[in-house]
């Protein structure tokens, strides 16, 4: 029996773990490569408070793992089945067939971006191929980069990254944008980008790092190549959420419904992080969901066990 099981691999897992192993909670986080696969894969961060040089995914990661052992909470590396009840208990079915019994659980369980699933695209993950342009822009300063996505989450990046970038491929799959007028209007005053439209990106080429794609034309069905140093894909992303199925409460997207102390609609259960309802999804707010989500269930197994 554990007090709280805590299954993620990111900021807003590894605070809630590092919280509770502070507050002599007997935790434990239960840790897939998949969870732990978005931090990991951010080359730099430079938004999160306390590190003026910046910090990779990778090192920051490291850190909250060693940080939340120094305070006696274990990661069991293990993918978790299913979330279920047992009575006031919860029960966690993880791979190896184990069941767990715990009386709280704080589900940091992420989202994951739409891959294209084109050739090149994993080999060339942190090497040109990005999934986040707020985090990763800044490296492909002055130079050519794709942005894969007609919807609004494409176009914002498109317009973060057309100020620092020489010259911007949109990619799109259809003859029209997704996206609201008023993103497609202001992508229009970016005399650097170019709407590439109706094409599919079928690979994504480079050595050691990316260096260019081939883009098929969906009608004529003829294959070009553009140059390029950088791939930002935006194809939508869906949260986490499979082990939870009926258990929680989500909205029309899949991301689960929490008020402002992280509890989702089944007692004892927090969410934490990207997978939550929200409007921000950054590192810090998903260290400071976590924070929050760990100080409740607290409250919780004092009040109820
Ligand atoms: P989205 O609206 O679902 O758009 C995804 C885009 O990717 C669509 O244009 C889609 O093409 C394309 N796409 C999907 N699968 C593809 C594939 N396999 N290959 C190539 N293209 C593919 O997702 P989103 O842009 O991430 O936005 C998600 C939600 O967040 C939306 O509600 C959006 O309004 C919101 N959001 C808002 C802002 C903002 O600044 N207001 C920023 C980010 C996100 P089709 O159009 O052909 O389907």
């Amino acid at each position: 029996m554990i007090d709280i099981a805590i299954v993620g691999g990111g900021p807003a897992a590894y605070t809630a773990a590092i919280f509770a192993g502070r507050a002599g909670l007997n935790a434990v986080v239960y840790e897939s490569e998949l969870m732990a696969a978005k931090i990991v894969s951010i080359s730099q961060i430079e938004n999160y408070p306390g590190f003026p040089n910046g910090i990779s995914g990778e090192e920051l990661s490291d850190n909250l793992h060693k940080q939340a052992e120094k305070f006696g909470v274990d990661t069991v590396y293990n993918e978790v089945k299913k979330v279920g009840l047992d009575g006031i208990y919860k029960k966690i079915l993880i791979d190896s067939g184990e069941t767990i019994k715990a009386k709280t659980v704080i589900l940091a369980i992420g989202e994951m971006a739409q891959k294209l699933n084109c050739s090149g695209e994993n080999k060339f993950l942190g090497k040109g191929v990005s999934y986040c342009a707020i985090c990763d822009g800044t490296f492909f300063k002055g130079r050519d980069v794709a942005v894969i996505g007609g919807g609004d989450a494409a176009l914002a990046s498109a317009l973060y990254l057309c100020h620092l970038v020489k010259k911007l491929y949109l990619v799109h799959r259809r003859n029209s944008l997704r996206a609201t007028k008023i993103l497609q209007d202001k992508l229009k005053q970016c005399e650097m980008t170019e709407l590439v439209l109706n094409h599919e990106v079928k690979e994504i080429q480079g050595k050691k790092f990316v260096n260019g794609i081939l883009l098929q034309n969906k009608e004529t069905k003829t294959v070009k190549r553009i140059d390029v140093d950088g791939v930002f894909v935006y194809i939508g992303s869906k949260p986490n959420t499979e082990i939870v199925h009926e258990l929680v409460k989500v909205d029309e997207q899949g991301y689960i419904i929490t008020n402002e102390k992280m509890e989702t609609s089944c007692p004892g259960i927090y969410a934490a992080g990207d997978v939550r309802k929200k409007d921000l999804r950054q590192l810090v707010t998903a260290a400071a969901d976590g924070a929050i989500a760990s100080f409740q269930a607290r409250q919780y197994i004092e009040m109820h066990y």
